[in-house]
Order: structure tokens, then C-alpha cells, then sequence
């Protein structure tokens, strides 16, 4: 996607006279939010937010949206899907910090009038923290009247059946254990070439969990590389095909939604 078409639509590069005109066409708002997290030897720390931020900004693209820029940070990361908090450079927010961030997001641009807001999501355990800041800061909108719209969503949970089917031989892991694996290695290949080491990918990979969670976390079942599933057979076209299929799935459904 042109850089250039990306920025155009992003609220922290225009000045507030022009976002006022565009917000009187009561745009769709977009919030990506994602983790600064290992992803392993081969991807950046910043994998769950850049994607995020791309799915985000194609349907931003395509409903005529603007963009809120990018929550980096997100939740802790838990054992079973992101490898936990014991790896170097994962960085973290207490839960309230990240509902706090949503809250305080939502009612300003409440406050500027936006109606129709959607928070991209791409770091699994953010999302109740998310919820909860959409839900305080709705309830604190309702007592002075005003209505807005949010929706949360998981990009992921686009991604058509067959579309997932076709990438996986030995059948679909789930997309907990897709941490760093097949599907988010193939997305940033499509995405930020150069900044994928695939030499660096591991061969160890695969996270093997009980159906609980004990705590402390001390990485138990955790791959030594932080990759949670086999990423091996990652590659561009793989990426182009989950990137372009489930941002038709969301541009859908947000049609849908807001009638856009
Ligand atoms: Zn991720
Ligand atoms: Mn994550």
C-alpha cells in the first residue's frame, strides 16, 4: 500500500483545521493497538501493532476513514499465546494503564465530535482491557448524552475458513500458538520485507501448554526462540493472501455495521 495514501489518512500528521473538515463527514475512526513483544529471532518486537496498524489503514482506505495513531504498548504477555514476560524487550502495560489509554482516547475524540469509532486489535490478551475502556468510557458519554459507536475487533477473526485451511497442511494450530508463527511471519513478509531475518527462523518451535494458566509465569512450555508454532513455511504470498482476504472481510462487516 502507498505510504503516502497511509499518512494522508492519519490525524497526528494533519493539522486540527483539516481534521475538523474531514471529521464534519462523520468519518470511521480507526485505533490500532498491538504489544511490544519478542517475536521470536526473525521478527520485530513490534509485530502485533505494525499489523495492526496495516489491516487498519486498508480499510481505512477503503470506507474513507481516518486514523488515530497506534497504541505500541499492550497487555502482559501470557505464556500461551505471546511466551510471557520473561523474555528481554517485551514491555508491558498493567491492565488498568491500557484501559485507562482506550478510555481517556475515546471520550477526546467523542469530545471532537466522532461517532463511529473501530479499535483494530492485533495482541491477543489486550482485548477485555480494551472492552472495559470502550465500556467506562461509554458509560461516562451517556451521562452527558452524547452517543458513540465502537467497535472492537480482532483482525484476525476475519480471516476466511478456507483462506487458513489453505496455508496449514498439518491443520490450523489455532491462533494462540500462531505467536510469531506461520501466519504473523507471513503478514510482515508481505509488509516490511526488510525487516524479516529468515534465516533467523527456529527450528524448535512448538509451544506445548496444559489447558490452565499457573502463576508466576516462569515459561514452562515456552520455546527457547518465543516462537509458539512452526514458521517455516512463511512467505510473501502467503501474507498477500491473509493480509487481502481478511481486510475484505472486515471492510464488510464495517460496511455493514456503520451502513458506510
Ligand atoms: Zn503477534
Ligand atoms: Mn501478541
Amino acid at each position: 500500500m502507498n505510504e503516502a495514501v497511509y499518512a494522508s489518512r492519519r490525524i497526528d500528521l494533519m493539522p486540527w483545521t483539516k481534521y475538523r473538515e474531514r471529521l464534519a463527514k462523520a468519518p470511521v475512526i480507526f485505533l490500532p493497538v498491538g504489544a511490544l513483544e519478542q517475536h521470536g529471532p526473525h521478527l520485530p518486537m513490534g509485530c502485533d501493532a505494525l499489523l495492526a496498524e496495516a489491516m487498519a489503514a486498508r480499510v481505512a482506505e477503503a470506507l474513507d476513514g481516518l486514523l488515530l495513531p497506534t497504541l505500541r504498548y499492550g497487555y502482559k504477555s501470557q505464556a500461551r499465546s505471546g511466551g510471557g514476560q520473561t523474555f528481554p524487550g517485551t514491555t508491558s502495560l498493567d491492565g488498568g494503564t491500557l484501559t485507562a489509554m482506550v478510555r481517556d482516547i475515546l471520550r477526546e475524540v467523542a469530545r471532537h465530535g466522532a461517532s463511529r469509532i473501530v479499535i483494530v486489535n492485533g495482541h491477543v490478551e489486550n482485548q477485555w482491557f480494551l472492552t472495559e475502556g470502550i465500556d467506562l468510557a461509554l458509560r461516562e458519554l451517556a451521562l452527558t448524552g452524547r452517543h458513540m459507536q465502537v467497535v472492537r475487533c480482532e483482525y484476525w477473526n476475519f480471516t476466511p475458513q478456507t483462506v487458513l485451511e489453505s496455508l496449514f497442511d498439518g491443520g490450523f494450530p489455532g491462533v494462540d500458538l500462531e505467536h510469531a508463527a506461520l501466519l504473523e511471519t507471513s503478514m510482515m513478509l508481505a509488509l516490511y520485507p526488510q525487516l524479516i531475518d529468515m534465516a533467523a527462523i527456529p527450528e524448535d518451535a512448538t509451544g506445548v501448554f496444559p489447558g490452565y494458566d499457573s502463576y508466576p509465569q516462569d515459561g514452562r512450555g515456552v520455546p527457547a526462540s518465543g516462537v509458539l508454532a512452526p514458521a517455516r513455511a512463511a512467505s510473501p504470498v502467503k501474507g498477500k493472501l491473509l493480509i487481502d482476504s481478511t481486510v475484505a472481510e472486515m471492510v464488510k462487516a464495517l460496511r455493514q455495521e456503520f451502513t458506510v
